[in-house]
């Protein structure tokens, strides 16, 4: 399947037709063939978006094959304590959710809810992925309804918070979900999201821009969103340094109104400065990565086969030394990546072959670098990109 981009839609969230693109990318993606997409801004209200993005069949197929965030070891994830998300997600709701029901949407494997429930709270969500929903109760034992958002939300009422944990950039419309989240709480209920920020554009991971995240908002963006699907923010917190890129956690009251988003001169101009920053930064990192590659000899095998990836053969010209492409992912095995079939670490360890493997991770980088030298990986054939 050869998914051609889709063209560029109207502002997902104030309906003008004034997308202005700013960086394209063509993605080469396990299963699914190539996507054509781009990241720019609303030049009506400001709004930083995809606005040429994959199509809905793509999407869809992507994450219920391939990214459905599913736990690879429950035993561990069972024990886990909170993470770092989970703490800064729990500590705005202790200080300003009520109890009763949290409702969480995309709540995958459910490990969010089972330390809200620890901390007081009745627990349910929804996740589209049927592994997700049947992990959620295996390994936590949490009832979790398969389905989307706007599936499940109607059936729910007086609930006393909907969590969005890293979701919302994910959603085609995120204002539609704020709004069935606001008819789904009780009067005193509140939301709670965290998604990527867009500031400090110096400090953002190569790939910041990426084919699951539809949308990118800063604090003043975010805000407007709440304030047209009828809430008000309560408090919202900054995490500049705690993930790969900075982050904003929210939570928000419901208002008796709806401020829809409309022309904002101020915040389109601040969105374009915004992107001349982070698209010369990417540039920059990707530059980088060409000159490391560069170094290294052909032919490579690449490790991952992830939209991290993607991006790698559309931003460098690693694609023509590649012999290989492995994947821990059972899911992928078997499954094209442009021409090579994806194989598993164990098929690449039996062919005990003396050819550099280019480690195409920049969160996982040096676990990885870890595993292939426990597993006997000479030194001189791992190659790090990024550290
Ligand atoms: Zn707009």
């Amino acid at each position: 399947m050869d998914a051609a981009a889709q063209p560029m839609d109207a502002c997902p969230l104030c309906g003008a037709g004034a997308a202005v693109e700013a960086q394209a990318q063509t993605l080469a993606l396990a299963g699914l063939g190539v996507a054509h997409i781009g990241f720019g801004h609303c030049d009506s209200c400001g709004h930083i978006h995809q606005v040429r993005r994959a199509s809905d069949a793509l999407l869809r197929e992507h994450y219920a094959a391939y990214s459905n965030y599913t736990c690879f070891d429950p035993q561990a994830a069972r024990a886990a304590p909170p993470g770092n998300l989970t703490r800064r997600l729990l500590s705005l709701a202790e200080a300003r959710a009520p109890k009763g029901m949290a409702y969480e949407v995309g709540c995958a494997t459910g490990y969010h809810l089972t330390h809200f429930r620890h901390a007081g709270w009745a627990v349910g969500g929804c996740d589209p992925s049927p592994k997700a929903v049947a992990q959620a109760r295996e390994i936590f034992d949490i009832a979790v309804d398969c389905g989307t958002d706007a599936q499940m939300l109607p059936r729910r009422g007086d609930l006393a918070l909907v969590l969005f944990s890293h979701v919302l950039e994910h959603m085609v419309d995120p204002l539609a979900a704020l709004k069935l989240a606001h008819a789904a709480l009780g009067p005193d209920g509140v939301v709670l999201l965290e998604v990527p920020c867009a500031t400090a554009p110096e400090l953002v991971a190569p790939g910041w821009f990426t084919l699951e995240h539809l949308h990118y908002f800063s604090e003043a963006g975010i805000t407007r969103l709440l304030e047209a699907a009828g809430f008000a923010p309560l408090e919202l917190r900054i995490s500049f340094r705690a993930e790969l890129y900075p982050v904003i956690a929210v939570v928000a009251a419901k208002t008796g109104r709806r401020v829809p988003v409309g022309p904002d001169a101020l915040a389109a101009a601040e969105s374009r400065r915004f992107l001349e920053k982070l698209i010369a930064h990417d540039d920059a990192i990707w530059q980088a990565t060409r000159a490391r590659l560069a170094e290294v000899a052909g032919p490579v095998y690449v490790w991952g086969a992830g939209v991290h990836t993607a991006q790698l053969l559309d931003r460098t010209p690693v694609y023509g030394k590649i012999k290989g492409v492995i994947d821990r992912d059972s899911q992928k095995w078997g499954s094209m990546l442009a021409d090579h079939a994806i194989i598993s670490p164990d098929a690449f360890f039996a062919r005990a072959e003396d050819v550099p493997v280019v480690i195409s991770s920049y969160n996982a980088e040096r676990q990885i670098a870890q595993s292939l030298s426990e597993a006997g990986v000479a030194a001189r054939n791992i190659v790090r990109l990024y550290t």
